[in-house]
């Protein structure tokens, strides 16, 4: 079947733009083209990860061959720090630290400290999580815990450890997934979210043993509809398994209602199991849309800005660092690049035939690079 291609409009303003747009004033309260206000940011840390996931990093792109960052390309921690600080003032509540695999970046608690004594505009503390495969979470939960995190989210795609091993590509074994998990709710990374990957014939047959697990654990299982992100996992419209099935899947063993979103743009739909097991979410990001409250932006490794997890382009926010730049002046630049936002990515997609592809993909930002 031939694939569509729309090319992405209005793609990212240049860096000598932002600057020239107007001095935008801090207020707390800036908001994007749609109204959308600025409330997450996501950091990756690394572009490397020790799992070769074929929804994400196939070992057949992601080889010995590949080209990840030099270590001068990333950010430094007080970089990460100094930019962080400025999207705060902006109205930033949440920071989710990812990657790769942000555990492997050294000394990771020395960022998470320096976050950690940062507050939002109305005076309370941030929000400062983080999202792993949980290869090194039982050796540094508890330094984590210390250095100020406050929660994980921990991604495991099955229970049965043959599937699981087989999609992460690199052997790695769920009991340690598990081993991790069952530190970090001891040391009190709460709550813990588990954040499984539905991919239809590859893992779908593991929603009702990864149901079964978490159930009365307090650990909320989130089930995460396969994307389209990037252009290098194949992705095909018929290895999505929608939400809605996978809610009509659990219901028929463990029935569930829906509960109301802790806050507006949450990405997870939430449910609780009828018996008290606890409570699940859903993330469509393919069959329904959230664009309309999309509050999230991403950073990547190398300090590009993106504003959409299918964005095509970053804003170089690395150059201002590097750069004779103020606070005051980078403070304007990163304002002025949202309030020009108007990304809809999955609005726009959801409203063409199944096939179609919004923008070139081949040239679509990779998950492991800008951090999920
Ligand atoms: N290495 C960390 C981890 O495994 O959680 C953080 C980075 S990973 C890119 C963040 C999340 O993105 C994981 O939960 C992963 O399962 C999810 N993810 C990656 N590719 C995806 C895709 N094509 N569709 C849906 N979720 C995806």
């Amino acid at each position: 079947m031939s694939v569509r291609i729309i090319p992405i409009v209005n793609q990212l303003a240049t860096r000598v733009a932002d600057l020239a747009a107007p001095p935008l004033p801090v207020t707390g309260l800036l908001s994007d083209t749609l109204a959308r206000p600025l409330r997450d940011l996501r950091i990756s840390v690394t572009d490397r990860c020790n799992f070769r996931c074929s929804y994400c990093m196939p070992s057949e792109v992601f080889n010995k061959d590949y080209a990840f960052l030099p270590q001068t390309s990333l950010l430094s921690f007080e970089e990460i720090a100094r930019l962080a600080r400025i999207f705060v003032a902006h109205g930033v509540e949440k920071i989710r630290l990812t990657g790769g695999e942000p555990l492997l970046r050294k000394n990771l608690e020395v960022l998470i400290e320096m976050l950690a004594r940062m507050t939002t505009v109305s005076g309370k503390p941030l929000d400062i999580t983080l999202t792993t495969n949980a290869s090194l979470l039982a050796k540094k939960a508890q330094s984590l815990k210390d250095a100020g995190l406050q929660r994980v989210t921990v991604s495991l795609d099955a229970m049965d450890d043959a599937i699981f091993r087989k999609m992460n590509d690199v052997d790695f074994p769920v009991a340690d997934v598990l081993r991790g998990i069952e530190v970090a709710n001891k040391v009190g990374l709460l709550p813990i979210k588990i954040n499984m990957v539905v991919k239809r014939g590859t893992n779908d047959q593991e929603i009702l043993p990864m149901a079964r697990h978490f159930r009365h654990s307090g650990n909320v299982l989130r089930f995460i509809e396969y994307m389209d992100v990037g252009a290098t996992n194949g992705w095909r419209m018929d290895e999505v398994l929608p939400s809605a099935q996978v809610i009509e899947r659990l219901h028929a063993h463990f029935p569930v209602a829906t509960i109301d979103a802790n806050y507006l743009g949450e990405t997870a739909e939430r449910w609780r199991y009828a018996d008290g097991g606890g409570e699940i979410g859903v993330i469509s990001s393919v069959t329904q849309a959230f664009c309309s409250d999309c509050n999230r932006a991403r950073l990547s490794t190398e300090g590009r800005l993106f504003l959409c997890l299918f964005a095509s382009q970053g804003h170089d926010l690395r150059a201002l660092l590097r750069g004779n730049f103020s606070d005051e002046q980078i403070s304007s630049a990163v304002g002025n690049i949202w309030h020009k936002r108007d990304d809809r990515y999955s609005e726009l997609r959801a409203a063409l035939p199944a096939d179609t592809q919004i923008g070139d993909g081949k040239k679509r930002v990779e998950m492991s690079y800008i951090g999920g």
